[in-house]
């Protein structure tokens, strides 16, 4: 099998520098992995994935459970590592951890419900049957590296399938450490592989390569057009999670208090794909809820995110900083809260008062923790504010009204919506994103199937001729 070609490989570090974003000093230092040992890993994937779909389902069952078991027992070491990488309060952490415990979990308990149809046909018995894909490609961003990790390695696992894991360059540690639990708890050698690198030299030479069947991929959409584009070449099966501006759109019958907590944009310093960054609110309360949020921002303790009592940590880095900073001149109108100063990578809560509906900072994702504020008259006013961007990830709807709710639930062309919640992403439940948000879905009770493909066999039931 032919891997890709390796050039432009030269003008790439052959080491990746993983930063503490809340001090800047270095954690650790981590090998980039080349195309060369994309291909190698390939091999060794593919002999892994072979001998693990001819297991017993319930072995492989028993084996992730041992898994999560074995992540479950580590869960403060990965958190710990975890808060030095990605920043991440260690709350937040230990939650993150605990879901990828969870999602091996659920995926353990898929291997022995994966089952195909039997349809009824003349002359014999028809019988669908989910196959393996055989080796996955799962490239993940730093801004949940634990927890989207996990979203595509456990149901693939689960499916029949080996893994590599690109994790994102600043953000390689946690996923090595699974990698070394999944080996410990018994998953054989070269099933689940990481290989931590550039993205445009390990995370092509991946999508790229004609042994790597699909690719899960998050993160821009940007950089998801690309690895949508260059997988078309082998019809590679590809799924996308990217970016997204959901909205909160808060009616003035709505508890508003809850409904605009600072958490739903502020969570993870606002990298959080799903951060409800735009607010729109019903003009009578515009006042009301300026008012409101002014106290909440002022209120977030943002500072060490191993601090147990950090609300709000540093963002991810100097570049992430700078992109931030583009959005939020000095001068801009807002509300904001404060930050650290010093060493660290900090940002204050902000949300923006003056902003258009057409600005770049109403319309793009800043990926920060900054929110817009914007009015809107009447329900179909705020469906048509809540559309106006070319993502449609998720969204909140505040209001006690249950017809207004549904009918702006079926007007907002986004995948996951949460009516008087902010909920957050359920590893049991279905999780995508409308238009340029992605493509495909993720998690859920079909989590598994998205990583076979699906053989029809009709046997005979005639007989030999007489
Ligand atoms: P990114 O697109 O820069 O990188 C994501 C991953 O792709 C990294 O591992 C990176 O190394 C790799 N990569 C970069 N260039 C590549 C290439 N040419 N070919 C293959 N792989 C390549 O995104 P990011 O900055 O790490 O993450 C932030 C983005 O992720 C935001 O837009 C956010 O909304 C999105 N995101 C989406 C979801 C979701 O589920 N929809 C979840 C989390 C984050």
């Amino acid at each position: 099998m032919k891997g890709p070609s390796l050039s432009h490989e030269h003008s790439y570090e052959h080491e990746l520098q993983v930063l503490n974003p809340a001090t800047e000093e270095v954690v650790a230092t981590v090998p980039a992995s080349t195309a060369a040992d994309v291909d190698a890993a390939v091999s060794r994937a593919a002999a892994a994935q072979t001998r693990w779909s001819a297991l017993p389902p319930a072995d492989r069952a028993r084996l992730l459970r041992r898994f999560a078991v074995a992540v479950d027992e580590h869960l403060e070491e990965l958190a710990q590592l975890e808060v030095r990488e990605a920043g991440h309060t260690v709350g937040n952490a230990r939650w993150e951890a605990g879901n990828v415990r969870d999602l091996l979990d659920y995926a353990a308990g898929g291997v022995e419900r994966l089952t195909g149809r039997q349809i009824p046909v003349a002359g014999g018995l028809d019988v669908t049957i989910l196959e393996p894909l055989g080796v996955v490609g799962v490239i993940a961003p730093w801004n949940f590296p634990l927890p989207i990790a996990a979203w595509g390695t456990a149901p693939a696992l689960a499916a029949g399938n080996a893994v590599l894991l690109k994790p994102a360059e600043t953000t390689p540690l946690t996923a090595l450490r699974l990698a070394e639990l999944a080996l410990a708890a018994g998953l054989p050698e070269g099933l689940f592989q990481v290989l931590p690198g550039h993205g445009p030299v390990t995370g092509t030479a991946l999508v790229e390569h004609p042994g790597v069947a699909k690719i899960v991929f998050t993160g821009s959409t940007a950089v998801g057009k690309q690895v949508l584009a260059k997988g078309s070449a082998l019809l590679k099966r590809v799924t996308l999670e990217l970016g997204g501006k959901s909205p909160n759109i808060v009616f003035a019958d709505a508890d508003l208090k809850a409904a605009v907590d600072p958490f739903s944009f502020l969570d993870n310093s606002g990298q959080d794909c799903c951060a409800r960054t735009r607010i729109l609110v019903q003009e009578q309360v515009y006042d009301e809820v300026s008012a409101l949020l002014a106290d909440a921002l002022a209120a977030v303790v943002v500072g060490d995110p191993a601090d147990e009592k950090t609300q709000m940590g540093p963002l991810i880095s100097r570049r992430q900083l700078d992109r931030v900073r583009g959005y939020v001149p000095a001068d801009a109108p807002a509300l904001r809260g404060s930050a650290p100063e010093g060493p660290g990578f900090w940002f204050p809560p902000t949300v923006l008062t003056g902003e258009r509906p057409d600005s770049a900072a109403a319309r793009e994702e800043i990926f920060g923790p900054v929110a817009v504020l914007l009015p809107f008259r009447d329900e179909q006013d705020a469906i048509r504010l809540a559309n106006e961007t070319p993502y449609g990830l998720s969204g909140s709807i505040w209001t006690r009204d249950v017809g207004r709710a549904l009918r702006v639930s079926q007007g907002v062309r986004a995948g996951n919506l949460s009516v008087n919640s902010h909920s957050s992403v359920r590893y049991w439940t279905p999780f995508g994103g409308f238009k340029q948000s992605g493509l495909g879905r993720e998690l859920g009770p079909d989590a598994l199937t998205a990583f076979t493909e699906t053989k029809n066999v009709f046997i005979s039931t005639e007989g030999p001729a007489q």
